[in-house]
């Protein structure tokens, strides 16, 4: 096929930024953003694009986006409305005014139990609306991947559709109405054609001249309309003769809110949208059914859908690899398995009673004697199981995107729809073209409805473009051979607008263009997709085109482990150090980031409490990942790291590391905001806080020694007030109070000479030893109680400050000051490398204490012993639960008054799996009943709370869910927190409705072993 002529994607007026953002702050309540940064952290989606809007309107109401279209309207400045911005073809990017409404339009309008409707505002998330609506027995049923994140107007935007759309349709399906408004500020409510309000001069136009052009273009429409249900490229032109397998309406009636579904924000705005809702199934149940190769999987799939099941989803080969060598998938995958086999389909059905789904699942099992492949279906009955098979498959596809190296898995034929009789054959033709290209895919999703999503691993700094359109002709040749759509899932945007002329012929390209004129004829809403569009290989809008270069940096930390090339076809990295990136690794880490947008969730998990408290853009992994990759190539001006944007991006950072674990490609903010402050004090300096702060464990020792002078501080309230004009402390917080008694200076009292043998370290953080001894004695009577020989750590003889209680540095890696910090992890490597190669375990208490020598020690540069410290290092809880996982333990306990425990995990903690053991040790005490708080981080993090500028944020964090169910427990509860900060956090914000005081769990631990009953400990071996 020929390509089209590359055009601007927009043209915008010189000059008009100035004055739109001029106006717009005189006319809207909402927030303008029109800095280089946010401009900057709205230039990119999920997709391979950036575009740099002109600004960025957040809408505090519909009058805000009223205003606004009036000014755009006035300077000419095109529009771009956005929700999660989680599309993958580059809708959501343009120069444009972007319209994000997923921070304040949000709501559910009006609900109608009765008649199974609601009316919703476009920035409400999917999972929001569905949680919203479960107490009434109701949801909406299109379950698109990122429902945690997604907008109901970015789904009514894009047509989406998910896993179940067999059963449930997609968008186009359940939208009954939008109420919209056209660029000309004529509001409009699109829905059944008997609905439409004609006595409207504008809308009696519009759908005249719609339906003469559905007259006219009827036979075209038949004849070049894709007749799948996964058809979501061009405008719906078909509403009046719908070519998809499924109509549009129950009825056959014509609605011309369809018109908008799918048409990317090109036609209207969407001000709120009416959704057809349905009762949650009753009852579901899962055939997987295990092939021996892929292609008997694919060909499988046309005779299994006549079963009528709600989704029939593959994994294939690459994917059941990445679960089996992960050891938290293994047994899940393994549970599905049938030998070895090259492919499985998860099959579901669902059904209202309990005996249908049964019995399609026998008729499952008979179906594949019948195809040749008796006893190839593992039949899951049981919910637990199922939902765990559900989430492997969506972690596969997060391991396959957390690639490392510049070559990188690129949606663009993700999508294609064909025919289930064809679906082997296209898998198996596709597969030779992308080894002809040098490269491969890995195939996965909705085989139910003949859409495969695959990804061809291309370098788009390199050679990506070239393949990417060679790859594309071959797949869309292949299509439309097989009568299937080019985009059955995804959208045009900027990858496939170009291809619309392509799937639908000239004559309805020009019919869509008319639509669009019709609609908008200035051309403001967002051009330059579905019509009139660009190049996909257009390389001067690729987020990594071949001009991409990140600037050369010395780096604090080491990242070199990101800094390799990766070969598609073996699958293989080469050495550390050697993907020629000039930041070391740090700009290939900070790349990982593909703007997915998984970060903007609001479920169970850490990840992101500060986007969890603002959602804004700005404070979210996703925004500061943005912000860094700008900063280090240069988008953001010459020495923009250090920059004070940078710095406001990560001001509410509380290094929770939630993404580290929770992002699908591994985004590590925390120890991203360690360089980066590196950098910063180095070109600023540091406050008088932040030294102060960072440098407490050296000052520490002195303030032990007269610790009423400090704690002054929190008895006179002009003290307090004095400190937050001075040093930013808030005069809302009590501080720690220091103690003379330190669990140092008393246990090295108590035991004269240290057991330098000992079987375990116990390891005793700063925060521990000054502000909660009494915790540090709990462990050590735990672990004594257990029999094992307790060494206390201290200061390696040679060291230079030999009395200086050992540190894990993290006051200094808080405020950037890397080189101290190592000094502090060199101590300690070093003050522990004799019982760490004799076998000993180091144990401690304060969770981002002793995890710092697992996580930040590795990339300090401390050496080899670092890494073998960082194996021999658990949380108490990890160590007492791994020695009973492996019968060695014996520890006598005695049951509390207390039965039931609320425990809230420190994010740290939950970073690095942690939680389970917490559970299980508190499981010891004898009937104890453990609840977990659904909570992100309490927001104390550190410094972070104490400081005035951030209390506010802080608390909000806290209200999120942990303080809410703190408050509601029992008062014989007992609130169980490991984080130093997360109890002072939990006593802060309960002081005034009924003071709660949390505990760590050795302190629970330690008081079964002293209540009465409780036995001796016995160590065994
Ligand atoms: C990892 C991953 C998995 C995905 N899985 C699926 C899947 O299973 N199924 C699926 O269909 N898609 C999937 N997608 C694509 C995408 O997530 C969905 O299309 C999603 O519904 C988009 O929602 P959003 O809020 O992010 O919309 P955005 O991306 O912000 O916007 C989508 C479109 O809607 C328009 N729009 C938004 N709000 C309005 C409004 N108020 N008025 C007019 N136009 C508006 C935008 O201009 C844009 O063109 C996936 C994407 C990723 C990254
Ligand atoms: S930070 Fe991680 S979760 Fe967030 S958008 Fe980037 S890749 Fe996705
Ligand atoms: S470390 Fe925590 S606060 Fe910072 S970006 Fe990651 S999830 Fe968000």
């Amino acid at each position: 096929m020929n390509a089209p002529e590359p055009k601007p994607v927009t043209f915008v007026p010189r000059g008009a930024a100035g004055e739109l953002a001029r106006r717009l702050r005189r006319a809207v309540a909402g927030d303008v953003l029109f800095d280089r940064a946010s401009r900057g952290r709205y230039s990119t989606d999920a997709s391979i694009y950036q575009v740099e809007p002109v600004g960025v309107l957040v809408p505090r109401s519909d009058a805000d986006v009223r205003a606004a279209f009036d000014v755009c309207r006035t300077l000419q400045v095109p529009l771009l409305p956005r929700g999660a911005g989680s599309s993958q073809c580059g809708q959501t990017v343009g120069a444009a005014l972007v319209v994000d409404h997923s921070k304040y339009l949000n709501h559910v309008v009006t609900f109608d139990r009765d008649a199974r409707t609601v009316t919703v505002e476009p920035g409400i998330v999917l999972d929001a609306l569905n949680a919203w609506l479960k107490p009434h027995g109701l949801r909406f049923p299109v379950d698109v991947s990122t429902s945690a994140q997604c907008t109901l107007g970015g789904m009514t935007g894009n047509n989406s559709c998910g896993s179940r759309s067999i059963a449930y349709g997609n968008m186009v399906h359940n939208v009954l109405a939008v109420d919209a408004m056209l660029a000309d500020g004529t509001e409009v409510r699109f829905g059944p054609e008997s609905e439409m309000n004609e006595a409207v001069p504008r809308v009696r136009e519009l759908l005249q001249r719609l339906k003469a052009l559905g007259a006219r273009e009827r036979d075209e429409i038949e004849r070049r309309v894709p007749k799948v249900m996964r058809r979501v490229g061009g405008y719906n032109i078909d509403l009046c003769c719908p070519q998809s397998e499924r109509p549009y309406t129950d009825d056959g009636s014509v609605n011309y809110a369809h018109l908008l579904v799918g048409s990317e924000g090109t036609l209207a705005w969407t001000r709120a949208v009416t959704l057809r809702l349905a009762p949650p199934p009753q009852h579901r149940v899962l055939g997987v059914v295990n092939f021996p190769t892929l292609y008997k999987a694919m060909d499988s799939a046309r005779h299994i859908v006549r079963l009528g099941p709600s989704a029939v989803e593959l994994v294939d080969r690459t994917m059941i690899d990445l679960a089996r060598g992960n050891p938290a998938f293994r047994p899940v995958i393994e549970r599905a398995l049938i030998g070895e086999p090259d492919a499985i389909l998860l099959v579901e059905f669902i059904g209202d009673a309990v005996d249908a789904p049964a019995r399609a699942l026998g008729d499952l099992v008979a179906l594949m004697g019948d195809l040749g492949l008796p006893g190839s279906v593992v039949q899951m009955t049981d919910a637990g199981a199922q939902k765990a098979l559900w989430e492997v498959r969506k972690a596969g596809l997060n391991i396959m995107m957390s690639m490392k190296g510049d070559g990188k898995p690129v949606s663009f034929i993700e999508d294609c729809a064909v025919p289930l009789e064809h679906l082997a054959d296209y898998v198996d033709r596709l597969t030779a073209v992308f080894r002809k290209h040098g490269t491969r895919g890995t195939w996965y999703a909705h085989a139910s409805v003949g859409t495969l999503h695959v990804r061809p691993i291309l370098d788009m700094r390199r050679d990506g473009a070239m393949k990417m359109r060679a790859i594309a002709e071959e797949a869309s040749a292949m299509v439309r051979e097989y009568k299937g759509a080019y985009s059955g899932e995804h959208g045009d945007g900027l990858v496939r607008s170009e291809w619309v002329g392509w799937q639908f012929g000239p004559r309805l390209t020009r019919a869509f263009e008319q639509i669009k004129d019709l609609f908008d004829p200035a051309g403001l809403m967002n051009p330059g997709k579905i019509v009139r569009g660009t190049r996909m290989d257009d390389a001067t809008l690729f987020r990594f085109g071949p001009d991409h270069h990140p600037i050369p940096l010395d780096t604090a930390l080491d990242w070199s482990a990101w800094d390799v090339h990766n070969d598609p076809i073996t699958d293989t990295l080469s050495a550390p150090g050697t993907g020629g990136d000039p930041a070391h690794g740090f700009a290939k880490a900070v790349e990982m980031c593909n703007n997915n947008g998984h970060c903007r969730k609001f479920d169970a998990g850490t990840m992101c409490p500060s986007y969890r408290a603002t959602r804004d853009e700005q404070h979210l992994t996703r925004g500061r990942a943005n912000t860094l990759r700008l900063a280090l190539s240069g988008q953001l001006g010459p020495d923009a790291l250090a920059s004070p944007a940078v710095r406001e991006a990560f001001d509410l950072c509380v290094s929770c590391k939630g993404c580290r674990r929770e992002c699908p490609t591994g985004v590590d903010m925390a120890k991203m905001k360690i360089e980066f402050l590196h950098h910063w004090q180095r070109a600023h300096g540091l406050s008088a806080k932040d030294r102060l702060v960072a440098h407490l464990p050296r000052w520490a020792p002195w303030a032990a020694r007269a610790p009423w002078l400090l704690n002054a501080r929190n008895a006179i309230r002009g003290l307090a007030v004095l400190g937050e004009r001075t040093l930013g402390l808030s005069a809302r917080r009590s501080l720690p109070a220091w103690r003379r008694d330190t669990f140092l200076r008393d246990a090295i009292a108590q035991s004269g000479e240290c057991a330098m043998e000992g079987d375990v370290v116990l390891f005793v953080d700063t925060f521990t030893n000054y502000f909660e001894p009494e915790n540090a004695h709990a462990a050590l009577a735990v672990l004594r109680a257990t029999g094992c020989r307790v060494h206390i750590a201290r200061a390696a003889a040679g060291d230079p400050d030999p009395a200086r209680p050992l540190c894990c540095g993290r006051t200094f890696l808080a405020a950037g000051l890397v080189d101290e910090a190592k000094r502090e992890a060199h101590r300690v490597v070093e003050a522990l490398a004799p019982q760490v190669e004799r076998g000993a375990a180091v144990v401690g208490i304060e969770p981002s204490c002793l995890l710092t020598l697992r996580d930040e020690f590795l990339v300090l540069g401390v050496g080899a012993a670092a890494q073998r410290l960082a194996e021999r290092a658990f949380l108490i809880e990890e160590f007492l639960a791994r020695e009973h996982r492996a019968g060695r333990l014996r520890l006598a306990l005695a049951a509390l008054p207390e039965k039931r425990a609320l425990l809230h995990g420190h994010c740290h903690q939950k970073a690095f799996d942690a939680m389970g053991a917490t559970r299980e040790v508190l499981g010891f005490v004898p009937g104890l009943a453990v609840d977990v708080v659904e909570s992100s981080c309490c927001g104390m993090a550190g410094s972070f709370g104490y400081e005035a500028a951030h209390f506010d944020v802080s608390m909000r964090m806290a209200e999120l869910s942990l303080l809410p169910a703190v408050r509601a427990a029992d008062p014989a509860t007992l609130i169980v927190a490991d984080g130093t900060s997360c109890r002072h956090q939990i006593a802060d914000g309960t002081m005034t409705t009924g003071r709660r005081d949390a505990v760590h769990v050795v302190r629970v631990l330690a008081r079964a072993i002293d209540a009465e009953g409780a036995g001796p400990g016995v160590w065994l071996k």
